[in-house]
């Protein structure tokens, strides 16, 4: 595979093993991401033909790789583990996309490997369609995340809820390196700071520069940068109804970039305590508790780094802390300045109340996420049918007014103000009982349901009549009891 180095096993070695995916017995592409491929500068009928889905099954490694297994902590549901790492899992290189970003060719699903414990290293093709499908939805949502460049199915079945088809995923992304990476390295010693350096120098270049030593330390800096990541991802998690279902250390990348699309799901009715997975049994991932997490996991991450910052052990506490006392303020600016685009208020300060009563309002007439901000946008094109099929015009009337007078005051037009709101509130977005029906369908062998989510979700902005099916909500009845699993 031309182009293909490994940067990071080379400098980073005590944080790999060198392996190799198990043999497929019969590898056959399912789906391949030709505009990815293409973008990677991948010659996309060599990865059609055989060789090419050997490579991109496990089975066979790509001329020149040195594919590893990444070796990661994590703290699961808030729990410590010492050593997780890529029981499933292989770090195939680095590829140099068009835009000249170095990026990670992963496989997920590509054998055991030394960090499988009691897993088998397999993955099967539902979950690993359903992470194809999501993250190129996510990204088409213009929010940051790791990228799907094809699902193979191997020709082994594996064993979950009864015999079913092996799939190797492979993925794009930023990089691998997560919260749990500098876990595990913080343990080994001296990796930490070649980790940090290697991290700094491939996310945050602009900080390469800083000081080692001192008040303005590269590593407090690179602490900053990876706040302000993490906090506009999930503010925009939070705008979009995207509950990521496992939100361990070990899944929270310092790029910045959303990772791990085992439980996922995206909110139909507006619910903060929405929880999909079926292992979350204290909510401690619900939908609401999202930001909150997320800043807990950047708290472990400040713990990794406090060697390296400040002159003594209390100046680095005092100095992490008062940069992720800064999260909230941080969450809360993105939240608002991307609920207030939704609201057709963008570039204001927006009123918190006006949200906080919206959001009220969502939550106790349990109206459906996406298509309730689209309902308002044709409200002010004077189609009231869409908000009345969701809320009684009694309820939510008063603060219709109240709106209407925020975007008097704004000074745009209704007709203008809509369109733009239709710019960022998405029409279609992966509903969970579609894609489990296309799911199921393409475990059974019928993938035709997934390519046309896969095209819709992927163009979310774009209505269209044909696709008028995939803006309703699950019936309620699927909604109670639908849920995601993880590691499947
Ligand atoms: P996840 O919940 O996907 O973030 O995975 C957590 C950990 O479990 C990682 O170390 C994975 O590599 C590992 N893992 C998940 N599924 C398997 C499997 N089938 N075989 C081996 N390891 C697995
Ligand atoms: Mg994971
Ligand atoms: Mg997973």
């Amino acid at each position: 595979m031309a182009g293909l180095e490994s940067t990071f096993a080379d400098e980073l070695g005590a944080l790999t093993v060198p392996w190799q995916g198990a043999p497929a017995p019969d590898p056959t592409l399912l789906v391949l991401n030709e505009q990815l491929a293409a973008s990677l500068r991948l010659d996309v009928q060599a990865l059609r033909r055989e060789d090419g889905v050997g490579v991109l099954s496990g089975s066979t490694a790509p001329a020149g790789a040195k594919p590893v297994a990444m070796a990661y902590a994590g703290h699961q549901f808030g729990g410590y583990a010492p050593l997780l790492g890529d029981g499933r899992a292989l770090l195939l290189g680095e590829l140099t996309n068009s835009d000249g970003q170095r990026v990670d060719l992963h496989l997920k699903g590509s054998g055991r490997t030394p960090f499988s414990r009691g897993g088998d290293g397999f993955a099967v093709v539902g979950p690993m369609l359903r992470e194809y499908l999501v993250s190129e939805a996510m990204y088409a949502l213009g929010i940051p995340t790791t990228r799907a460049l094809s699902v193979v199915t191997t020709g082994q079945h594996v064993y979950r809820h009864g015999a079913e088809p092996g799939a190797v995923l492979a993925r794009v992304a930023a990089s691998h390196l997560r919260v749990g990476t500098f876990e595990y390295a913080v343990r080994q010693g001296e990796v930490l700071q070649p980790l940090a350096d290697y991290a700094i120098a491939r996310h945050y270049p602009e900080l390469t520069e800083l000081p080692a030593d001192g008040d303005g330390s590269r590593y407090l800096a690179f602490f900053e940068a990876v706040v302000e990541a993490q906090a506009s991802l999930v503010a925009k998690w939070m705008l979009t109804g995207f509950v990521h279902g496992v939100m361990n250390t070990d899944n929270t990348t310092v790029s910045g970039e959303t990772i791990d699309y085992g439980p996922c799901a995206f909110l139909d009715a507006f619910d903060p305590a929405a929880v999909f997975s079926s292992i979350d049994h204290g909510g401690r991932y619900a939908f609401g508790n999202q930001p909150a997490v997320l800043k807990w996991n950047l708290a472990r991450f400040a713990e990794t780094l406090l060697t390296l910052i400040g002159s003594t052990p209390d100046d680095a506490i005092a100095a992490v802390s008062a940069v992720l006392d800064t999260f909230d303020e941080r969450y809360d600016a993105h939240y608002a300045a991307g609920m207030a685009a939704k609201l057709g208020l963008a570039g204001k300060a927006i009123d918190r109340a006006l949200v906080d009563d919206l959001l009220t309002l969502l939550e106790e007439s349990s109206m459906d996420w996406t298509g309730s901000f689209r309902a308002l946008a044709d409200e002010l094109r004077g189609n009231s049918t869409p908000l009345d099929g969701l809320v009684p015009r009694e309820r939510i009337g008063p603060w219709l007014e109240r709106w209407r007078g925020a975007l008097t005051k704004h000074g745009r037009g209704a007709a203008e103000t809509a369109d733009a709101m239709d710019c960022v509130n998405p029409l279609y977005i992966p509903r969970n009982h579609q894609l489990d029906a296309a799911l199921r369908a393409a475990t059974d062998g019928e993938l035709a349901p997934f390519e046309k989510l896969l095209e819709v979700v992927t163009h979310p902005f774009d209505r269209r009549d044909e696709w008028s099916d995939y803006t309703t909500p699950a019936p309620p009845s699927f909604s109670k009891t639908f849920q995601t699993f993880c590691g499947t």
